[in-house]
């Protein structure tokens, strides 16, 4: 995922746009239906479209502005290690079903994630909270990877209660969705921001939107009978 972004970032960049990283989004502003600017810790920023794609902070930002998004945290945690015999590496993505553990080659390191937890917007992580999944790893490849050289991340997955992404327009006429992909963004994001741009162009989606449009009945609170 991080090599394809930065050569889309090379590829955006090469046509005139303009990427602009460690800039910290601080503020939305809105006036009845319309977004009028972004406030940002790097100045203003004025356009006539707005994607918002903020993963799991997209919720917390557009609640600033009156939209309530349902999308909430859940934690998960990822380990990348060293191969140091690729004999007896994995060669090909393996997924433990029974444990709940993906573990991907990468040229000469593995990562392997798990776990779904449900902590807020905390992103710390401790030696502990791995060592399932690395004696699941262990087990299944004992040998040829550097279980001491792991480095370890918490990130956090934006998820949706009925599990689809939100895509398109809700009450603000020019602040585009397309966010909300809970555990399988990266496989979905081609999909998606083709979506998106096809519906700001005022294109035909390539596929039926059943689902994950942003309409009433996803916003609505379960009632108590249905809970
Ligand atoms: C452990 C783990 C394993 C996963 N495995 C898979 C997998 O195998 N396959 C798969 O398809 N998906 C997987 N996912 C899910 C996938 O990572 C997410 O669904 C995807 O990253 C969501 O993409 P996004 O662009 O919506 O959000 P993000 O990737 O979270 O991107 C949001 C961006 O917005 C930025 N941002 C947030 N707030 C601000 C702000 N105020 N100002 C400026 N920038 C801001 C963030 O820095 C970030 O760069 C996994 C997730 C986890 C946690």
């Amino acid at each position: 995922a991080a090599k394809f972004t930065r050569a889309l970032a090379a590829i955006v960049e090469n046509r005139g746009g303009k990427i602009l990283t460690g800039t910290r989004i601080v503020g939305i502003e809105r006036r009845k239906e319309t977004i009028t600017k972004i406030v940002t810790d790097k100045g203003e920023f004025l356009a006539d479209t707005y994607v918002l794609c903020l993963g799991a902070e997209s919720p917390v930002l557009a609640r600033k502005i009156g939209l309530g998004l349902p999308i909430y945290p859940v934690k998960g945690y990822s380990m990348t290690i060293p191969i140091v015999d690729q004999a007896l590496a994995p060669k090909l993505p393996v997924i433990d079903e029974h444990n709940l553990v993906a573990i991907t080659p990468m040229g000469d390191r593995i990562r392997v994630t798990a776990t779904a937890e449900f902590a807020g917007y905390d992103r710390s992580h401790k030696p502990s909270d791995f060592a399932f999944m690395k004696r699941v790893t262990q087990d299944l490849f004992p040998r040829g990877i550097a279980f001491d050289r792991a480095e370890m991340r918490a990130c956090l997955r934006p998820m949706t209660p009925d599990n689809l992404p939100i895509l398109g327009l809700r009450d603000i006429r020019n602040l585009w969705l397309n966010t909300g992909h809970g555990h399988i963004g990266w496989t979905m994001a081609h999909g998606s921001a083709r979506i998106v741009a096809d519906l700001i162009a005022g294109r035909a989606a390539p596929i039926a939107l059943d689902g994950i449009l942003p309409t009433q009945a996803r916003f609505a609170e379960p009632s108590a009978a249905k809970a």
